[in-house]
């Protein structure tokens, strides 16, 4: 086998080595067919049950009840900031978002399409380095949502705290924190997250959709639009992006047998410790541009004395094995990506070599 190295991208990004491999045992014969998972029908049984335990590991990893539905569909989950809007905004009322940078102002962008939009809150004026308190999260009470991004994967920022939005139904993009927590999902209507960070490969989006919410949908949308064709036909109705879905229902496998999120939070935040830890015993040196009670524990972004010494950090690191530490286009600086799949020994190693980069640097 060629060598793996350690993966730090923000999406696609690093998978469980474990879930690779079974994978790869998996590809020629799957479950004795004789096929590959992508090449049965979707309407199988060998299909079937892989569908079906990836759903029901979704809510018992999350601890959700019979009154949700796990939904899994294409687009990405771009497609789901206009599909919200489209299903849930109407006349008479607002969709109220909480501007924390640039995946949440693009869901806004989309729904100010359909209707209007109310800003409950945003830290666009401090450059997106903190999530607004709650107290500050404000929003009318025709508002037909409100709309959070629960982890900022590129300016590094995170809710640390559920909103509480009342009798008005909470929706969350969570495509960068998802399961990587323990959080309260029953409090959300509606969650959405692409896979390809905590879940598995891109070309899946899972929702999470209250009952409820499925009673509040506009009529007269197209069929693929409409959530209520999807949840009727147990995201079935057309065909589904089968081979990402089986790798989903792995993830979560792997997830699960680990011990569920009590374990992977555990590790999660020793990993995001370790990063932080650094960045903060050597405040000479690198400048964290998020404000500490908002610090994404999925994705550390940092700043160098110069530009230069940040490209050199990224283009050595590249070298050793460490890759995918370029922050993104639009901020600059590195950023650490710390996903559900990144061992602790990876967050061990890139520490490692970022403090003998400071040493040599
Ligand atoms: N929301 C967040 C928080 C993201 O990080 C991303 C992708 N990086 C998206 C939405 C867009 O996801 P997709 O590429 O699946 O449309």
């Amino acid at each position: 086998m060629t060598k793996r190295v350690y993966n730090y991208n923000p999406g696609p990004s690093t998978l469980p080595l474990d879930v690779l491999k079974k994978l790869q045992v998996d590809l020629l014969n799957f479950e004795n067919t004789g096929m590959s998972i992508m090449e049965i029908s979707h309407r199988s049984p060998e299909y079937d049950k892989v569908h079906n335990d990836a759903i029901a590991l979704t809510k018992e990893l999350m601890g959700l009840d019979d009154s949700f539905k796990v939904l899994f569909v294409g687009g990405g989950a771009s497609t789901q900031f206009a599909y919200i809007p489209m299903n849930f905004l109407k006349k008479g009322k607002v969709g109220a978002y909480v501007d924390t940078g640039t995946w949440s102002t693009k869901a806004i962008k989309e729904a100010q399409l359909f209707g209007e939009v109310h800003l409950a809150g945003s830290s666009k004026d401090d450059g997106y380095t903190f999530i607004p308190k709650g107290g500050d999260i404000k929003f009318p009470a025709n508002s037909a949502y409100l709309h959070i991004t629960t982890n900022n994967t590129i300016k590094g920022t995170q809710f640390h705290f559920v909103p509480d939005s009342g009798q008005v139904p909470l929706i969350a993009d969570m495509s960068s924190d998802i399961l990587s927590h323990q959080i309260d999902f029953s409090k959300f209507s509606m969650i959405y997250a692409g896979a390809q960070k905590n879940l598995g490969p891109s070309g899946v989006t899972m929702i999470i959709m209250k009952d409820t919410m499925l009673e509040k949908i506009n009529d007269g949308l197209p069929t693929m639009i409409d959530y209520r064709t999807h949840a009727s036909k147990n995201s079935l109705f057309n065909t589904p992006p089968t081979l990402p879905i089986y790798i989903v229902k792995l993830v979560l496998d792997w997830i699960k047998d680990q011990g569920g999120l009590s374990v992977v939070e555990t590790i999660n935040k020793a990993k995001k410790d370790i990063i932080y830890g650094l960045i903060d015993e050597n405040a000479d040196y690198f400048r964290g541009p998020v404000q500490k009670d908002s610090r994404s524990w999925m994705n550390v972004v940092f700043r160098l004395p110069s530009e230069e010494l940040e490209q050199k950090l990224v283009s050595e690191a590249k070298k050793a094995g460490f890759v995918g530490l370029k922050g993104h286009r639009s901020v600059g600086g590195i950023r650490v990506s710390l996903y559900n799949a990144m061992t602790l020994e990876g967050a061990e190693k890139v520490a490692e070599f970022i403090m003998n980069f400071r040493k040599n640097n």
